[in-house]
């Protein structure tokens, strides 16, 4: 079944066609300021990820020299990263209707954490100044590192 997914206002929606790789929580400070709290999301592969935009709101803004982080421009929800050249795009988990049946496998950038809260989930595997290049396989959730 695919999983389907939105911005707040719903002038972006979008649909998964295959699977979801298992979440990761991002702590690093970019990840806090784009969304006010850390980056929980799950990844696609971007040839799987039906984007549905009727009023061309989706806008991009380059947070880095290797990637883009996506956002609508009507409500400001916070929806992709996506690396340049990557097969992959990562979605906030947030943004996905209903039940998920994801679980979250990894927490990164732990050391740029907030001190205001706690590791939400301590069963996840914690990665002190592990980068955005953290691969998780998409049928296994297993995690391995690209050099
Ligand atoms: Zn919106
Ligand atoms: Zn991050």
């Amino acid at each position: 079944m695919a999983a389907t997914g939105s911005c707040l206002c719903g002038a972006i929606t979008f649909e998964i066609k295959g699977p979801l790789r298992a979440v990761i929580n991002c702590h690093c400070s970019q990840c806090r300021k784009w969304t006010g709290h850390y980056v929980a999301a799950t990844a696609a592969w971007k040839r799987n990820l039906y984007i549905r935009d009727s009023a061309d709101s989706l806008r991009w803004y380059r947070s880095s020299f290797t990637a883009q982080r996506g956002f609508c421009g009507q409500c400001g929800s916070s929806l992709f990263w996506q690396r340049d050249g990557a097969d992959t795009t990562t979605i906030l988990a947030g943004t996905l209707d209903g039940a998920t049946g994801l679980n979250t496998a990894a927490q990164i950038y732990v050391s740029d954490k907030g001190d205001y809260y706690c590791l939400s989930d301590p069963q996840a595997a914690t990665y002190a100044r592990t980068g955005h290049s953290i691969h998780l396989t998409h049928d296994s959730g297993s995690v391995s590192e690209k050099t």
